[in-house]
């Protein structure tokens, strides 16, 4: 069998790895290049996208931001999971405040504004302090403002303003105005949903991020009103589109509560421990789904938690002298920031599983790891 992934990064190529043992064959489209290439050397060549869709069984995508003229090529194959209305919601905050809507799962409390008259508005029906997100994606890290007094609303005005102007999608571009949501802690879930509406959940995951970028996730199971609640949440929302394969979503945990952030219509980086802390990974359960095969277990096997590797292609080489800890390279060129590789780290027990990620946290280098010990001390 082969499978087409839309997008030829990191997420593809551990597709790739995991659909190797199945005989199943992943081919990934670049959507720079638009050629079909090899996930792992990015070299072989195997055609356009026209050919690319005509030699796969099955398509699928590594990433939401995918133009719609392809998108709607392949789901004119009939080969396409999910569905480019999946792939579109997770990347268009529009239509996923709608599916949340529609799926009656809670969610911060918002609106969603276009002009000055609608800008105004909104800081005057909403509870200060507020975030404000495009509604597409943004450039350059651009697209994301803070505000938490109304004498700064002019400024941002103006800043959203000149975004929205500048905008090169060619689609009408919007802003959501979101209330800041008075958080404990980042947790999400990662589940999968066959094309016959079985779903299955991975374990929630607690998220530390540094400077918004993901940095540690930690594999959670002792909190069974939390995973209940994901649960529903994500059955919810994968049935109301008709899902089929991995799908992901972030929550924001107030005390017992569970309010969704956003989705990924895909495999997803908080998702990665379960390479080595699953029964069957994130990756292998995304190729099967979209292939109609049995899903695999999603049971937590062990206790597990995965460190990013971002912008720096090299790690002591002893961690790998700590048992159970895994080094996953994407084989990706160094640039700041960029994500490299992941760690995972597992114990048969949670205390066996902090101990060993605190002798790892002090063994990585503060400078590529800012705040990885910081976060792992808290644990
Ligand atoms: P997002 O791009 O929506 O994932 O937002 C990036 C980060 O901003 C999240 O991981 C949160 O830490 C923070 N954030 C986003 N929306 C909110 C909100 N409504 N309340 C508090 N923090 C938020």
């Amino acid at each position: 069998m082969n499978v087409l992934v839309l997008g030829a990064g990191q997420l593809a190529r551990m597709m790739a790895l995991a659909s190797k043992p199945l005989n199943i064959n992943v081919r990934a489209y670049d959507v720079g290049s638009e050629r079909v290439v090899d996930p792992l050397s990015l070299s072989v060549d195997y055609g356009d996208l026209a050919q690319g869709i005509l030699d796969a069984d099955a398509i699928t995508a590594e990433f939401e931001h995918i133009a719609h003229d392809v998108l709607a090529a392949c789901e004119q194959s009939g080969k396409l999971f999910p569905s480019s209305q999946a792939i579109k919601t997770g990347g268009d905050r529009r239509l996923e405040k709608t599916l949340l809507a529609q799926a009656g799962v809670a969610n911060a409390k918002h609106k969603i504004i276009a002009n000055k008259f609608e800008f105004d508005e909104a800081i005057e029906s909403l509870t200060l302090p507020l975030i404000m997100k495009s509604a597409l994606a943004g450039y350059d890290g651009k697209g994301q403002w803070r505000l938490k007094d109304k004498s700064e609303a002019e400024a941002i005005w103006q800043e959203i303003k000149s975004f929205i102007e500048g905008d090169t999608s060619g689609r009408p571009q919007a802003i959501v105005v979101e209330q800041m949501v008075p958080f404990d802690r980042e947790v999400s879930m990662v589940g999968v949903r066959s094309k016959t509406g079985q779903t299955l959940a991975y374990p929630l995951t607690e998220n530390h991020h540094s400077k918004g970028v993901l940095s540690v996730s930690l594999a959670i199971n002792e909190h069974q009103n939390l995973q209940a609640q994901a649960t529903e949440a994500f059955d919810k929302i994968a049935n109301a589109l008709d899902y089929v394969g991995v799908l992901a979503i972030e929550f924001f945990q107030v005390g017992d509560s569970l309010l969704v952030n956003e989705i990924a219509p895909r495999v997803h980086n908080s998702g990665h421990w379960t390479q080595q802390g699953a029964d069957t990974c994130q990756f292998e359960n995304h190729i099967r789904a979209v292939c109609q095969l049995p899903l695999g277990s999603t049971e937590l096997v062990r206790p597990t938690a995965m460190i990013n590797i971002l912008g720096t292609d090299s790690v002591p080489h002893s961690i790998l002298e700590i048992p159970s800890v895994t080094l996953h390279w994407y084989g990706k060129g160094k640039r700041a920031g960029r994500k490299m590789g992941h760690i995972n780290v597992c114990g048969s027990t949670r205390t066996e599983l902090i101990s060993r990620l605190t002798q790892l946290s002090t063994m990585l280098p503060n400078a590529d790891f800012p705040d990885v010990n910081e976060y792992v001390s808290t644990l």
